[in-house]
This record gives structure tokens, sequence and C-alpha cells, in this order.
């Protein structure tokens, strides 16, 4: 569960403003004590704590009330702007025709985000040459090896030389790629001869993005981790595993902390696995908002090109019909258990938790759809008890699970209906 429960509790804080049409200091106290105790519990640092509750106390003071907003919404949208304040950078743009430096501690991620930036490169149809400068470690750059393998991306064969040469050998390729992601050695601590190491390098690559990957789970020592790195020029952090950290605070604390941008977050060990930064989703994820831009892009990555553009669009306009949930279905098998999409939607999570549960390959309920005629499927409103009773015996089930199976679509339908607008 990515983000942990400071969504769940900032808005439960929020909803016990209520929505009366006055609001006393004493409410907001309270509300921003219990804000408090939950930005503590994910592991914010203390003055990005501070300074945030002081800001919208500020806010909610000095505002009378928005006549269409409500005391409960007001705060919201204040803890909404405010939390966006505390990650807002710049969108992550990298510039064609350049080179790309990741470094960091062993076992921070480094190999696994090259990976994961070629396959995103791939996936907009720019080239990419990988290059691993670890000649320390011939595991790692078997790894490099075997992850551009399985993505289709060129990897610069190894010969047995000082990590110099490599680089210089592989930028002797630059006319032929887009970009050139170099890998670094990393170590369990810093030291100098590694240091001096990368200093060089640095300075024969001349990278336009220089990214230090950290291991989210370090929570606020990663000050410590980028203090090791400080005689390096850096322009980027990229945040490895998400997936397996429950608090947001390093991400809330880091602009405080460190003063550089995040550009990139790692949400698992695949190639696919990963968000690139974007202020507005993280912040919506974090509050529990959802995230339908990203449910859309786990999803299509994994359908045909036809049936994604068709779906997304209809998806956009609201419209999601009984073949798309097929094609969900699908899909989410597909990635492996339904936990990291159900996420991603409010409300959705508790429509299909059953279905969890059971078996996920969601047996009865496509032997149901697939009794439907095409025009039911189409328009599931014609379906009467007779028609009904049909599927119930064509799928081997029964009416009720029929029924139920319709009440779980017109949840999703309402869902998405929601976010198309
Ligand atoms: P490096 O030593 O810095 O190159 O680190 P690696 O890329 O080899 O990663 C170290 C370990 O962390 C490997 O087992 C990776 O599969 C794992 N890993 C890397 N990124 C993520 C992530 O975002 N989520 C999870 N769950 N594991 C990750």
């Amino acid at each position: 569960e990515m983000f942990g429960r400071l969504g769940v509790s900032v808005r439960n804080a929020v909803q016990r403003i209520g929505n009366g049409s006055v609001v006393t200091q004493k409410d907001i106290d309270k509300a921003l004590r219990e804000i408090r105790i939950a930005l503590l519990e994910a592991d914010v640092a203390l003055p990005v704590i501070k300074t945030f509750l002081q800001k919208v106390q500020d806010q909610a003071l000095g505002r009378n009330l928005v006549k269409s907003l409500y005391p409960d919404q007001l705060i919201s949208k204040i803890v909404y702007d405010e939390m966006l304040a505390l990650v807002n950078n710049d969108p992550v743009h990298w510039a064609r025709r350049s080179s790309i430096l990741v470094m960091g501690l062993q076992g921070s991620g480094k190999t696994t985000l090259c990976g994961k930036l070629a396959f995103m490169f791939k996936a907009q149809n720019i080239s990419t040459l990988l290059v691993s400068l670890d000649p320390y470690r011939p595991a790692a750059q078997s790894q490099l090896a075997v992850i551009g393998n399985s993505i289709g991306v060129d990897v610069l064969p190894v010969v047995e030389e000082d990590v110099y040469t490599t680089a210089k050998r592989a930028l002797s390729k630059t006319p032929f790629y887009d970009h050139i992601i170099f890998d670094t050695a990393g170590r369990l601590h810093v030291d100098k001869e590694l240091m001096e190491e990368l200093v060089q390098l640095q300075s024969i690559i001349r990278a336009k993005e220089n990214l230090l990957v950290c291991d989210s789970l370090i929570g606020q020592s990663i000050t410590e981790v980028s203090k090791s790195f400080s005689k390096l020029t850096l322009n980027g952090i990229a945040l490895s595993k998400l997936d397996a950290n429950h608090k947001a605070g390093v991400i809330l604390s880091l602009k405080s902390l460190l003063d550089l941008p995040i550009k990139f977050l790692g949400t698992g060990e695949k190639p696919q696995d990963f968000m690139q930064w974007d202020a507005k989703r993280i912040v919506n994820r974090i509050l529990d908002q959802g995230d339908i831009a990203e449910l859309v892009h786990k999803t299509t990555q994994l359908l045909s090109h036809e049936t994604h553009a068709q779906q997304l669009s209809r998806i956009q306009k609201g419209i999601f019909t009984l073949d798309d949930l097929i094609v969900q279905m699908d899909a989410m098998q597909k990635m492996g258990g339904l936990s990291s999409i159900l996420k991603l939607i409010p409300g959705m999570g508790a429509i299909l938790e059953s279905l969890q549960n059971k078996d996920t390959s969601f047996k009865k309920e496509k032997a149901i759809l697939s009794s439907m005629t095409v025009k039911e499927r189409k328009d599931p409103k014609i379906l009467d008890a007779s028609r009904k009773k049909r599927i119930a015996r064509g799928s081997g089930t029964t009416v009720q699970d029929v029924n139920q199976l319709l009440t779980r679509f017109g949840e999703m339908k309402k869902m998405f209906g929601k976010f198309s607008k």
C-alpha cells in the first residue's frame, strides 16, 4: 500500500471539521493536531510539518469562507495546495541527444533505474544505449545486459578496460542514440576512491542529467546520503522502492531537506514499474484521491494498440461498456493480481475486493460475460429476468451471480463517469 494511511488520516481529520457555516478556532486546532500526527507517522521532517501547519492555519483563518465551499472543503483545498507547494517542481523534461549518469549507493536501485529509463524511452521511440561503468562487479554488468536484452535496448559490449576508456568508447556512439545511460559502481558506504572516480567520470561524460538514486526506505537519512555525494554535480533525485514504502514523508520533505528535484519514482522491480515525476499526480496519490492517469497508463501498456486507443478515448468520455470490463479483467490478470490497480481508484477497491479474495482468473465473471450476446453487452439495460436466466444457465452460474456482476459493473461505470469529468 503505497504511501500508507496519510491520506485517510488527513481526510478524516478534515471531515470532522464538518460542513457547518461556522468554523471555530477550536475546530481547526483539532483538525491540525490530527494532521500533525498523521504527518509525523508518515515520517515527514519536523521543520516541514511545522511550516506546513502554520501555513494551513494562516490561510484557513485569513480566508472568509468562500461561498461555494463548505469549511471542510475549504481546509481540504488548502491542505492540497500546501502539500503541492511542498513538492512542486518543474515537469521533467529529458532533453534528447544527451547522456544520463546514474549514481547511488550499492543496492539503491541504480541498475534497475537504468532499465526503467530505457524502457520509458523505448515506448516513446527514443533510442537508448545502456552502459555499465561497474567493472568491479561482473554481476552488475551482466544484470544490465539482461535488462537491456529483456526490453530490447542496446547495451555496450563489455571489454576489459578501465572505466574512463569505457565511458569514452560509449560516447563515441553518441551519433547513433538519443540517450546514453550510464550505470555506475556503488559501494555500501561511499569511499574516497569511488568519489574521485565519479568526479572524473562526470568531467568526461558531461551528462545533462546527473541522477542520484536513493532507496526511499532510508527516509530522512537521505540527507546524509546526499551529503556523501556532495563532491558531485547532481541535478535530480530518483527515489526507488516506493512500492515497499508506506511513508510518504521522504517525498514531502525532500525539497526542504535537499533542494534537489525528484525526477523519477521506482515502484517495483520490473522495468515498467515506475512513475515519471508529476507533482499533482503524486499529491493525489498521497491524499488518496485516486489516480486515473496512472491506472490508464498501467492498463494500456498491456493492451493492443487499437484496443488501447479506443478504450482510452471511451473511458475519457465516461463511456464504459461490458466489453471494456472484459479487457480490464484480462489486463488485471496479466498484471498479476489486482492490488496494484485497485489502490489507484478510491472507492473502486471496495467494489472489487470480493473478487480479489476469490479467483483472480475471473472464471465466473468471464463465463457470464461470454454467455451474453453482443447486443446485451453493449446495452445491459435490456437484460430482463428471462435473459438473465438464460445467461445464468449458459454460464453455469445463478441469476444472483449475474446480478452481482451487473451491480459491480454499474458501480465501476459510475466511477469512470466521475473521472471523465
Ligand atoms: P544497484 O546496486 O544500485 O544497481 O541496485 P539494483 O538496481 O541492483 O537494485 C537492488 C535491488 O532492489 C534489486 O533486487 C532490485 O530488484 C530492487 N529494486 C530496485 N528498484 C526497486 C523498486 O522500485 N521497487 C522494488 N520493490 N525493488 C526495487
